[in-house]
Formats: structure tokens, C-alpha cells, sequence
């Protein structure tokens, strides 16, 4: 078993629910730069997903894992079926085969039921009050990884200096146990190379004062990283200052770094077509069974935030939210990765 040590300092995300808007830039920045060699191709280590859908893998959340009584939960290993995707599509014969319009676009190879971005592209309440909100997630570099403790071979270890929680490859002999102990289930298995395998939160980048690409590539301006002990930075602002970014599924006690800040949603239509003003579409008890009960303050002060800045006043909050110079969302990792000279 791997053993657990507090790190000296905590690298953390926060994604701003209000602002993604669901594009998959963070999935394919990480894709394009991690995993496209052989036998992670089916990887996505960073995945957007639109909620209350089933989510990647499909229904992950029932799945368990996390901590029971000081011990890590093995839950479900998850198979490339749940994960879905991997899939190519039809493009030579619908652009190329001289078919006009009898040729559809279908995918072709892979899971032929399930796939990120694709069929849990679901949401969620009736019309005219239907809602969704996208999610996007990566491993949360956990405070207490269940993952870690369960490794039976010491593959895994969190970083003194960042956080993060990284892995051995040389000593991982596949033995899956962290894939079921991760209750977030954001660890895959690399058939060809016969280990597993993680986000790796952009290591070789952040050691280089360079954002991790999920971050510096989002179009959204709805992520931002930084250390959680940088009061000058957005991260721990939002974060410890304003509690207004939450852990997702804080009860699966791993605690995870990173944090989200909740939806607001429209007022809901009534019969008669008036708006219901102190509603949501979006009922507050889904996302309270997401982030806790935390985040009906946090919705609270949000609401407050834009009523303040509806009737022109400062909004120190809202403006970091805003993120009016995109940079200020990077913190200290705000180096262009292009004037380096990678190995
Ligand atoms: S790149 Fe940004 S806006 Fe696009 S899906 Fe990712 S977090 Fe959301
Ligand atoms: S999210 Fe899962 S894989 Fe990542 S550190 Fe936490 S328990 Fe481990």
C-alpha cells in the first residue's frame, strides 16, 4: 500500500460552471498533448460533461470507491464499454461517396452504445423548464487519494512540492486497485502498455511556470488554477476567501482539489407564462446531491454578487469571476509555454 502524506502545498483548479460552455478545448488541449500514443488512445483525462446526464464513464457516480472506516473502497473498475468513445466517424462517405444526401453521418469502431460527449449529451427538467449545465472533469489531485492508498505496489505519491498526485510507471504492475479506488473514476488502463494511467496535471508545464493546457487553452475563461495558499490568487479566493468554488461529491472524502462554482439558472416559467423569481430550473437539490449542502451559500452570495453589480456597484467577486485579463486566471503559472524550448 502506498502511504499518505500531506503535501507542503496544494496545486488546485477552479471551473466556473456558469461560464463553460461545454466546447471540449480542455479535453482535446490535454488529448493532443498526453494521450495519443499507443494504447491511450480511449483516454480522456480531462472530459466535459453535460449534467444530469450519466456522466464518463456511464453512471461513474454509483460506482463507489473513496474511504470506509480509515480504509480505501474498491469499488467498480470501470470497462472500456462505460468509458465509451474511441470511435471514428463516416466523413469519407458522406463527403467523398457521391451520395448526397442518402449518406448520414455514424460513427464507425468503437463502443457502439456509449461515448463522451455523445450519448450522455443529456439534460435534465420539462420543457419549458428543461435545463443543463456542463461539468467538466479531470482527477482532482485528491488531499487524501483513495487511489494511493490502495496501489498494493507504491505506484503512486503525491508531490510535497505541488499536490499532485502522480505515478511510478515503472513500478505500476497493473493491478487496477487505484481505478477501483478512485471514486471519481478518472484513472484508465493502458492495454498496450499494461499499466494505468492519470492526469498528470500538466507536470512538465507547471515546473516550468507554464498553466496546465485544460486551463490556458479554455476559451470560456471558466478555468482557473493556482496554489490554495496564494491569497493574491483567484483560485484561493474563490475558493477560501468568498467559499464560493466547491469539491464535487465532497462525501466520497477524498478531498479533492478540484472546485466548481455552481450554476445559477433561469427563473422557471409558471403555466400561466410567468416567471416563478425566486425559483430555479435547475432544482437545488440536485445541486446540493453534487457539491453539498455548501452550495445553496454559495448560490446565495453569487445572486447577492450580481444584484450588487446589476445596480453599479464593485463587485471584487464578480469581476474575478469575469476574468477581464485572462492571465489573472493562470496565477503564477503565467509563462508562455512558447518561449521554451521543450525536451
Ligand atoms: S475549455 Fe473551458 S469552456 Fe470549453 S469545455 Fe473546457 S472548461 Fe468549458
Ligand atoms: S480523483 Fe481519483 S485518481 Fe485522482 S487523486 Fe483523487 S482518488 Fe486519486
Amino acid at each position: 500500500m502506498g502511504s499518505l502524506t500531506e503535501s507542503k502545498r496544494q496545486l488546485a483548479w477552479v471551473f466556473d460552471l456558469n461560464k463553460c460552455i461545454g466546447c471540449q478545448t480542455c479535453s482535446v488541449a490535454c488529448k493532443v498533448l498526453w494521450t495519443e500514443d499507443a494504447g491511450a488512445e480511449p483516454m480522456w483525462w480531462m472530459s466535459v460533461n453535460t449534467q444530469p446526464g450519466r456522466g464518463t464513464p456511464r453512471d461513474w457516480e454509483k460506482m463507489g470507491g473513496g474511504w470506509d472506516d480509515g480504509r480505501p473502497v474498491l469499488g467498480k473498475l470501470p470497462t472500456p464499454e462505460e468509458f465509451g468513445g474511441g470511435w471514428d466517424f463516416n466523413y469519407d462517405e458522406v463527403l467523398r461517396g457521391g451520395r448526397g444526401r442518402d449518406a448520414h453521418l455514424t460513427k464507425v469502431g468503437g463502443s457502439k452504445t456509449w461515448g463522451m460527449n455523445w450519448d450522455e449529451d443529456e439534460g435534465g427538467g420539462e420543457f419549458p423548464n428543461a435545463y443543463f449545465f456542463y461539468l467538466p472533469r479531470m482527477c482532482n489531485h485528491c488531499s487524501r487519494p483513495s487511489c494511493l492508498d490502495a496501489c498494493p505496489n507504491d505506484a503512486l505519491f503525491k508531490r510535497e512540492e505541488d499536490g499532485l498526485v502522480l505515478r511510478d510507471e515503472d513500478r505500476c504492475k497493473g493491478a487496477q486497485k487505484c481505478a477501483r479506488a478512485c471514486p471519481y473514476k478518472k484513472i484508465y488502463f493502458n492495454e498496450a502498455r499494461k499499466v494505468s494511467q492519470h492526469c498528470i496535471g500538466c507536470f512538465p508545464r507547471i515546473e516550468q511556470g507554464v498553466a496546465p493546457a485544460c486551463v490556458r487553452q479554455c476559451p470560456g475563461r471558466a478555468a482557473f488554477v493556482g496554489f490554495l495558499d496564494d491569497p493574491a490568487g483567484a483560485v484561493a479566493k474563490l475558493v477560501r476567501q468568498w467559499n464560493v468554488a466547491l469539491p464535487l461529491h465532497p462525501e466520497f472524502g477524498t478531498r479533492p482539489n478540484v472546485y466548481y462554482v455552481p450554476p445559477l439558472a433561469p427563473a422557471p416559467l409558471r403555466e400561466d407564462g410567468s416567471f416563478d423569481e425566486g425559483g430555479s430550473r435547475i432544482p437545488p437539490s440536485y445541486l446540493e446531491s453534487l457539491f453539498g449542502e455548501e452550495v445553496h451559500g454559495a448560490l446565495d452570495l453569487l445572486r447577492t454578487e450580481l444584484d450588487k453589480k446589476r445596480r453599479g456597484q464593485g463587485s471584487e467577486l464578480l469581476d474575478t469571476l469575469i476574468l477581464y485579463r485572462w492571465k489573472d486566471a493562470l496565477g503564477h503559472l503565467d509563462r508562455d509555454p512558447a518561449e521554451i524550448v521543450w525536451d
